[in-house]
């Protein structure tokens, strides 16, 4: 069972090494052993009393319309409902989290966290509540300093930031934000933490591999020095374009997330994962249900055996266009200084997405 196969890592071993001493500080003994079990509960299938850790969408919303994103297809704005978290729903998951020894939370999934006017009031529960490691994913579009000096200061521990490609390529994927106006960003980000002196929140970027692929030093170049760690994403298939005839699955694919994580959505509801993002497999809800019992529920369990039989992508929808149980493929390698770093993608999976074709439809959509 492979995990973590999808990201490239563009900063250097130390950097990576330094990335997680910080992201682990104040905690590195638990951290060190969170990673451990990470690692070997999928491997034996080791169902561990409570998720190590929990996807909590604040927000189903987002306020860009990047062209790869499922948030702008017609299927997502069709079966899901944008919605933010209620700060009520927030305090029952986090109390439950926090009794359970939860060790890290992300308070993002699909839609973009600020839009929740409680987003703070969140990172400052889930600290109150002993969650070792809170984390968000951000488009930064309503991240000020100021906002920024106030997640610091309600203990968030790591941000990672979506940001495709640097210049006009940012500016047209990530419309309507602005390239410049980031860069300005994340030197104040830098400053405010140096003011407090502080490694946390460590941030790190990521960005598509087609946003950046005509110079990649470039995009490593600029946000070294600004950021924890600089990172890459193949372009997988959210929008659902790939030929299944031409896709190639793992022979004997075992899903390692079913040991992992429990994924909530804004509504309230607990779904098969994260990469269910249409709500196909629907676990139970916050309101009725506690995350152990879903976690050890008849619906998890039941997942758990058929990936078991290596049949999840036969029985499950999400899986069957899930990017995980896809095979990959060595597609190119980038210089960085002198490094050598291998990219590899999924069979059948193309690579040279123009966006122009990917922006069709987005004037159309309404995603709020
Ligand atoms: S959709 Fe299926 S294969 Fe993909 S992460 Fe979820 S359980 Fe695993």
């Amino acid at each position: 069972m492979s995990t973590n196969k999808d990201q490239i890592h563009f900063s250097s071993k130390l950097e990576s090494l330094y990335f997680h001493f910080n992201r682990g500080k104040n905690n590195l003994f638990a951290y060190f052993l969170n990673r451990v079990k990470w690692h070997l509960y999928p491997k034996f299938n080791y169902i561990s009393k409570f998720p190590e850790h929990v996807d909590m969408e604040l927000s189903s919303a987002c306020n860009m319309r990047c062209p790869m994103c499922y948030t702008i297809t017609e299927n997502y704005i069709k079966n899901v409902k944008r919605t933010n978290m209620t700060l009520q729903r927030i305090e029952k998951v986090l109390k439950e989290c926090g009794e359970k020894n939860l060790y890290s939370l992300r308070l993002s999934w699909r839609g973009e966290l600020t839009l929740n006017q409680s987003w703070i009031e969140a990172i400052k529960m889930a600290k109150k509540y002993g969650i070792k490691e809170v984390s968000t994913l951000t488009n930064a579009l309503l991240l000020t300093p100021d906002k920024f000096e106030q997640m610091l200061k309600a203990g968030l521990d790591w941000l990672t930031i979506s940001v495709d490609g640097t210049g006009e390529k940012y500016n047209e994927i990530r419309a309507p934000a602005k390239f410049d106006d980031l860069i300005d960003k994340l030197k104040k980000f830098k400053e405010i933490k140096k003011k407090y002196n502080s490694v946390k929140p460590v941030i790190k970027v990521q960005t598509i591999w087609p946003a950046i692929k005509d110079n990649p030093e470039e995009y490593f170049s600029t946000f070294r020095p600004l950021v924890d760690q600089v990172t890459c994403n193949q372009l997988v298939d959210y929008l659902a374009q790939d030929d299944p005839n031409k896709m190639v699955h793992a022979p004997k694919f075992n899903c390692h997330v079913l040991y992992q994580r429990l994924t909530i959505g804004a509504d309230g509801r607990i779904l098969l994962c994260y990469n269910d993002e249409f709500d196909k497999h629907i676990l139970g809800h916050v309101d009725e249900d506690s995350l152990e019992n879903v976690w050890h529920g008849k619906k998890m369990s039941e997942a758990r055996a058929v990936h078991k039989k290596n049949k999840g992508i036969e029985v499950y929808e999400a899986c069957k266009k899930c990017f995980l149980p896809r095979e990959h493929e060595s597609f190119t390698t980038v210089n960085i200084g002198k490094r050598k770093i291998p990219i590899d993608k999924l069979i059948a999976r193309s690579q040279d997405v123009s966006i122009s074709k990917k922006y069709k439809g987005r004037e159309n959509s309404s995603n709020k």
